[in-house]
């Protein structure tokens, strides 16, 4: 009988940074595996800004998708604040059919030339999360545009006409971190702001529940993947990013 290889050791992300955003797909994203990560974040005084490329609305299977929209984005306004984020932006794309583009691109592009953070976050936006369980499409459009919004930001010449009353461009972003990539190299301890992510997932009662998972439970869910992150941190509980450097020789 051979062992299984223990998994390889996780770096720890950098915290000399100041402002974050994050642009994710969907309402429910950050909560499925991020938002301990931001409640530590947050807890250290960093300014940290949601993104939602769509508002969920085809997410709920009973629910027409008017309805559906404003009852994610106050889920997802209250999710926020449970891990001391204040400024959630809605970009109005049309959720489950996202298409990676140049107008996805100029959409993000203005949001990163808005809010100008250090790092910019996203959600796993390769093929599967790591066995055969394949990724959605909206999550690989919307982390493929990221990386290449961040670059057009900082390039007036690109998506220029965004360049009116005092918006400049924006190069100032260091890294993009995808959370819960397969290929993740690098974590966040969250031992000690586990218990927020949990009642962060739960502030999306309405859409848990449409999701019609029987016996399924937020803690029980999460602490799974944490505590295998965690092992491979030496911590109890971990999230796990995968790292592009966007500047040169960093
Ligand atoms: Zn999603």
């Amino acid at each position: 009988m051979s062992e299984t290889p223990a998994p390889a050791p996780l770096e720890p992300l950098r915290e000399d940074w100041e402002r974050m955003l994050c642009v994710v797909a969907h309402p429910d994203d950050m909560e499925f595996g991020a938002a301990a990560a931001v409640a530590r974040w947050t807890g250290q005084g960093k300014w940290v800004g949601y993104c939602m490329v769509t508002s969920g609305e085809a997410g709920i299977d009973g629910m027409e998708p008017d309805e559906c929209r404003r009852v994610r984005e106050a889920e997802e306004i209250e999710s926020a604040r449970i891990v001391g984020v204040d400024n959630v932006d809605f970009l109005e794309q049309p959720d489950g059919v996202l298409e990676y583009g140049v107008p996805l691109r100029r959409t993000i592009c203005a949001s990163v030339r808005r809010h100008r953070p250090d790092i910019v976050v996203t959600g796993n936006f390769r093929d599967t999360w790591g066995g055969q369980n394949l990724n959605q499409a909206d999550h690989i459009a919307t982390g493929r545009a990221v990386v290449d919004a961040v670059r057009d930001a900082g390039n007036r010449w690109v998506f220029s006409d965004q360049l009116t009353d005092g918006l400049e461009p924006w190069g100032g972003v260091k890294q993009v971190w995808a959370f819960g990539s397969p290929q993740s190299g690098h974590g966040v301890d969250t031992t000690e702001t586990f218990e927020a992510g949990v009642e962060s997932l739960k502030a999306h009662a309405a859409y848990i529940q449409g999701l019609g998972w029987e016996n399924w439970d937020e803690r029980e869910f999460l602490e799974g993947m944490a505590r295998a992150t965690g092992q491979r941190l030496g911590v109890t509980f971990g999230a796990p990013f995968e790292v592009f450097p966007m500047g040169w020789g960093d």
